[in-house]
C-alpha cells in the first residue's frame, strides 16, 4: 500500500479491502492526506481483537522518525516495524523492488525529502508520482534509465498553476518525458478541477486516464 489517508479506513470497508492483510506500507511524504497515523493507532489492542500480521512501514528518514515517535513503546503491540529508505537506491521489499526518487513538493519540514516511487513487480515497472510538480533535472535523468509499463501521477491543479503540483500542461510534459505505456491521473483538487466526466474527456484528449476510487488496473 502506498500512503494512508484519513479516507483509507472508510474506503477499505466500502471497497472490501482487508487492511489487516496489508504487509507493506510506503509513505511518500507526511502531509495529512497521505500520512494519517491516527487511524493506524487502532492496531493497538484491544481495538483489534484478532492477531494482526506485522505491518512494515517505509518512507523518508523524516517520515520514519515521526512513525517511531508516534508508536514509541507500542510498535511491538501494534505489530509495526519501520525503516527509512535511501533515495535513488533499490530496496527489496517482499516480492517488490522499490526505488525512492525525489519528488518536487513542499513538505512539513525543511529536513523532509518528499518521495515518489519506482516499483518493480512481476517484471513490470511502475512509477508512482504523488505528490509532485515537474521533477528537477536530477530525478528526470535518473528516470531515463527506466521504461515504465504504468505511471500513476497526480493532477491536483488542472487549470491552476504551482510548481509543487501538476496542472494539465505539466501533465502533457510529464507524459512526453516519462513515456509510460499507460498513465493514470489521480489526486484532483475540485477547487480548480472539473468533475469526473468532464475531467475524463479532457485527459483522454491528451492520452491520459482518469482515476476514481476503486479503480483496478491490470498490467
Ligand atoms: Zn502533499
Ligand atoms: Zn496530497
Amino acid at each position: 500500500m502506498v500512503d494512508f489517508s484519513p479516507d483509507t479506513f472508510r474506503k477499505s470497508i466500502e471497497l472490501g479491502v482487508e487492511l489487516a492483510k496489508v504487509k507493506y506500507l510506503l509513505f511518500t511524504h507526511t502531509h495529512s492526506d497521505h500520512f494519517y497515523l491516527n487511524d493506524l493507532k487502532f492496531r493497538y489492542p484491544p481495538f483489534v481483537k484478532h492477531n494482526l500480521q506485522t505491518l512494515q512501514i517505509y518512507g523518508s528518514e523524516y517520515a520514519i522518525k515521526l512513525v517511531r515517535k508516534t508508536f514509541k513503546g507500542s510498535a511491538r503491540k501494534c505489530r509495526i516495524r519501520s525503516k527509512a529508505l535511501k533515495l535513488f537506491e533499490e530496496h527489496k521489499i517482499g516480492r517488490y523492488k522499490v526505488i525512492p526518487v525525489k519528488a518536487k513538493h513542499i513538505t512539513n519540514s525543511p529536513v523532509e525529502t518528499p518521495l515518489n516511487y519506482i516499483i518493480d513487480v512481476n517484471g513490470k515497472t511502475i512509477l508512482l508520482a504523488f505528490d509532485t510538480g515537474l521533477y528537477d533535472e536530477g530525478t528526470w535523468s535518473f528516470l531515463r534509465k527506466f521504461s515504465f509499463d504504468l505511471a500513476i501521477v497526480e493532477g491536483t491543479l488542472c487549470y491552476d498553476s504551482w510548481e509543487y503540483h501538476m496542472n494539465f500542461n505539466d501533465l502533457k510534459i510529464f507524459r512526453r518525458r516519462v513515456g509510460a505505456e499507460e498513465i493514470i491521473v489521480t489526486h484532483f483538487s475540485h477547487h480548480s478541477c472539473p468533475l469526473h466526466d468532464k475531467l475524463e474527456k479532457i485527459l483522454e484528449a491528451i492520452g491520459l486516464k482518469t482515476a476514481f476510487d476503486g479503480l483496478r488496473v491490470q498490467i
